[in-house]
C-alpha cells in the first residue's frame, strides 16, 4: 500500500505547503513513479485468503487495529491509495487526526449530519447558511424527523442559549452546525462559544459534535479544530479544488468522530472516486499559492469597490473597524480576510442585474474558490430558495452581489467592474444590454 510518509532527515517540522508535494505516498510502492498514480480500479487483491479475512475483520471491527494499523486494501467504496493518501495530506493543513473525502461537499454534510443525528432530535445551525444546506436542514431531513434550529450569524452565546432552552421540551440537540463567514454575507460566528453550547447542550450519554463549514477562508486562513470544532467539513468543489473543474466535499477531525462518518459513507457509497482524488492532490500543491494570490486580489477589489459612487456597501473581513465586535472574533479566529466579497449596489434587483449582465472579464455563475473570479445574486441564485423576508433578515438584499476573486491580475479585475458598474444606472434595458454583450463576445 503507497503510503509510509518519508521523514525527513532533519527535525524541524515541515509546513503544510511543503509536505503537499508527496506525503503519504512512497514512490517505491509504485514502480518508483514520483508522482501517486491513479488507482482506477474498483477492488484489490488479496495475497492470502487468511489476508482477506483479517482485512474484513478489521473492517468491521471485528478485532481492534494492531498498533499504528491502518485499514488493507479491500474494495474502493471503502478505501482507495488516491482517496486515503489524499485524505492523509488534507489532515495536515487543519492538524486533525482523520480524514474522510466524499463526492461533494453536500454528500459530506448530509452523511456527518445523518450520523450523529436521530429522529425527534434538532440540528442547529448558523444563518444565513449555504442554500443547498439550508434545504437539507429545512426541507430533506424533517422527512426523517430531525428538525431545524437556526440563530442569525453575529448573534450572542446568551441568546443562542435562549433559543435552546425554548426548545428543550420538544427535542434535543443532536449538532451544531455552523458556517463561518457566513455565505453570502461574510458574517462570523464565534467557533469557541459555539464549541461550549454544543458541549453543554449535549444530549445524555451522546456527543454534539460541533461542525464547522470552512469552505469560505479554510484551510490556509482558518483552522476550526484550533477554536474547539469536533468536525470541519468542506466543499472541496471551491478552494481545495481550485480550478471549478471538479466536485467533492471532506470532512477531518478525530479519528473517533471521522471514522463514524466514514463508516456510514461506505453505506450510503458517497465517496469520490481515484481520479477527481488525484486532481485534488494535485491541485493541494498549489493551494496556499492560490490562496494567498487571490487574497491579495480581493483587497485591492474590495478597497476599489468602497470607494465607488455606484456601490451601496461592501461586506468584506479586511474592511472591519477596531470596536466592532466581529473584528474582535476576525482576530481571534482568523489568519486572514480571504477572497469573497459581497457588496449592495444602489437601486435594485435591476440595477444589481445590469452590472452582472456588463461584467467581461469576470464570469457570471455560482460557485467559488476558483482561479478564476466569479460573480452572482445570491438572492435569486444560491439562496432562490430562503422566504423573501428571511433573505432580508439575514442580509440577502436584492442588490446583493457576491463575487469569487480568482488569481488574475488584479488591475483588469478592477477595470471590468468599474465598466459594469458605470451601467448601473444605464437607461438602456438589461435585455438590451446583455444582447449587445452576447453579440460582441461572438465576434471576438
Ligand atoms: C459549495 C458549498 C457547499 C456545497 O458543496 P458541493 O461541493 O457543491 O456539494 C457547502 N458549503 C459551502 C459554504 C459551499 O460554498
Amino acid at each position: 500500500m503507497p503510503r509510509n510518509p518519508s521523514t525527513p532527515r532533519t527535525r524541524r517540522t515541515l509546513a503544510p505547503a511543503t509536505r503537499m508535494m508527496g506525503y503519504g505516498y512512497d514512490p517505491a510502492l509504485s514502480e518508483g513513479a514520483l508522482k501517486c498514480p491513479v488507482f482506477l480500479t474498483s477492488t484489490f487483491v488479496f495475497r492470502t485468503a487468511e489476508q482477506g479475512k483479517d482485512f474484513f475483520a478489521l473492517a468491521y471491527g471485528l478485532r481492534p487495529p494492531r498498533d499504528g494499523e491502518k485499514q488493507g486494501l479491500i474494495y474502493s467504496r471503502l478505501n482507495n491509495p488516491d482517496l486515503e493518501i489524499l485524505e492523509d495530506r488534507l489532515t495536515l493543513w487543519d492538524d486533525a487526526e482523520a480524514g474522510a473525502v466524499f463526492a461533494s461537499g453536500m454528500a459530506a454534510i448530509s452523511t456527518t449530519l445523518l450520523e450523529f443525528a436521530q429522529p425527534g432530535d434538532f440540528v442547529l445551525t448558523s444563518s444565513p447558511i449555504y442554500g443547498g444546506t439550508d434545504h437539507l436542514t429545512e426541507k430533506v431531513l424533517p422527512k426523517f424527523g430531525i428538525r431545524p434550529l437556526k440563530f442569525l450569524a453575529g448573534s450572542s452565546p446568551a441568546e443562542i442559549q435562549a433559543l435552546i432552552d425554548r426548545s428543550k421540551a420538544r427535542g434535543k440537540i443532536a449538532a451544531v452546525l455552523v458556517e463561518t463567514p457566513a455565505n453570502p454575507t461574510n458574517r462570523l460566528v464565534d467557533i469557541a462559544a459555539c464549541a461550549e453550547i454544543a458541549k453543554r447542550n449535549a444530549p445524555k450519554g451522546r456527543i454534539a459534535p460541533l461542525i464547522v463549514d470552512n469552505t469560505y477562508l479554510g484551510p490556509v486562513f482558518q483552522q476550526p479544530l484550533h477554536h474547539g470544532a469536533d468536525l470541519v467539513v468542506y466543499s472541496a468543489t471551491k478552494f481545495l479544488g481550485g480550478h471549478s473543474d471538479l466536485i467533492a466535499g471532506a470532512v477531518l477531525g478525530s479519528r473517533e468522530l471521522v471514522g463514524r462518518v466514514k463508516a456510514l459513507r461506505t453505506f450510503f457509497g458517497c465517496m469520490c472516486g481515484p481520479w477527481t482524488g488525484w486532481l485534488l492532490m494535485r491541485s493541494l500543491e498549489t493551494l496556499k499559492l492560490r490562496m494567498t494570490q487571490s487574497q491579495e486580489n480581493a483587497r485591492q477589489v474590495a478597497d476599489f469597490l468602497a470607494a465607488h459612487p455606484a456601490v451601496d456597501r461592501v461586506h468584506y473581513l479586511g474592511h472591519l473597524r477596531e470596536g466592532d465586535p466581529q473584528w474582535g472574533l476576525y482576530q481571534r479566529q482568523c489568519k486572514g480576510p480571504g477572497s469573497m466579497i459581497s457588496f449592495e449596489v444602489k437601486g435594485g434587483e435591476a440595477e444589481a442585474f445590469r452590472v452582472l449582465n456588463a461584467l467581461r472579464v469576470i464570469h457570471l455563475a455560482v460557485s467559488l474558490g476558483g482561479t478564476e473570479s466569479l460573480a452572482s445574486h445570491p438572492a435569486s441564485m444560491t439562496h432562490a430558495d430562503i422566504p423573501a423576508d428571511r433573505q432580508l433578515q439575514v442580509g440577502i438584499t436584492p442588490t446583493l452581489v457576491r463575487l469569487s476573486v480568482g488569481v488574475e491580475d488584479a488591475g483588469d479585475l478592477i477595470a471590468d467592474l468599474g465598466q459594469a458598474l458605470s451601467k448601473a444606472s444605464a437607461k438602456r434595458g438589461p435585455a438590451a444590454a446583455a444582447k449587445s454583450k452576447r453579440g460582441k463576445r461572438r465576434a471576438r
